[in-house]
């Protein structure tokens, strides 16, 4: 296989795709976030720095190595390339990166109110938990060593006061991953405006996880700690707080 060939229509197809999902769902905004694919000789496809993922053009799907040089296309790769490299070194199994600014998830990112409790059944069972990753600036080397240990253990986290970044065995399971995730952050903003987020026990947690496709319940992938005391009740506060906000600005 020639590394400098161009991506293929198929996908070059699949990149639009998800990046219009990403941009129907509310996920990015203008030219936000990035997409990532390892292609089969270990090469990678990236979305070309400033494109509009709603709008991707033919042109700005680009080839790079894992050094981060472009082998194939007239546009530079996304400014975010040094997270998407590291990831992809960290994770040898993972194919696909996702990473966007999804409004409610990024919230709790700039919070720095990570989505680790075990509450929802689902999540525990597909996500696990959704920790944050230490803020670094937007392309710049910070970042990528922020991320590299939480990524070796999470398929999905936020990065601290910025968005969200989903791995998976290819794109639109990513994509699907990083939907998940926003869901699940709306169902938290809402739990929380109504003043208590219960969270399941840990025997509660052990036996779904015993029932799952792949039993593990003595490793608990989320926290089941009791809440802090008075916690809901600030956090009510808060949410009340934000949802008069974003009331107030039509979202
Ligand atoms: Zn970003």
């Amino acid at each position: 296989m020639n590394r400098s060939m161009p991506p293929t229509a198929a996908q070059v197809r699949l990149f639009q795709e998800v990046g219009q999902r990403l941009d129907r769902k509310g996920m990015i905004a203008a030219n936000d976030g990035n997409l990532s694919w390892r292609d089969a000789d270990g090469t990678i496809l990236i979305t070309a720095t400033g494109a509009r993922k709603g709008y991707l053009g033919t042109d700005e799907v680009v080839r790079i190595d894992l050094n981060g040089e472009l082998l194939f296309g007239k546009r530079p790769p996304s400014s975010e390339l040094a997270m998407h490299l590291a990831i992809l070194r960290v994770r040898p199994d993972v194919r696909a990166i996702v990473h966007a600014h999804p409004a409610i998830a990024t919230g709790f990112a700039v919070a720095r109110r990570p989505m680790d409790q075990c509450v929802l059944p689902e999540i525990i069972l597909t996500l696990g938990s959704v920790p944050i990753a230490p803020y670094g600036t937007p392309g710049t080397d910070e970042l990528p060593r922020g991320i590299e240990p939480v990524a070796r253990e999470h398929d999905v986290f936020l990065l601290a006061n910025h968005g969200a970044v989903a791995l998976g065995p290819d794109l639109e399971e990513a994509y699907f991953r990083m939907e998940r995730v926003e869901h699940t952050a709306r169902i938290l903003l809402v739990s929380q405006m109504l003043g208590r987020t219960h969270q399941l026990s840990g025997e509660q947690v052990s036996r779904l996880l015993a029932t799952g496709p792949d039993p593990q319940p003595d490793a608990l992938p989320c926290r089941v700690d009791s809440a802090v005391p008075g916690a809901d009740s600030e956090a009510a506060r808060i949410a009340s707080m934000v949802t008069e906000v974003l009331r107030a600005r039509g979202f």
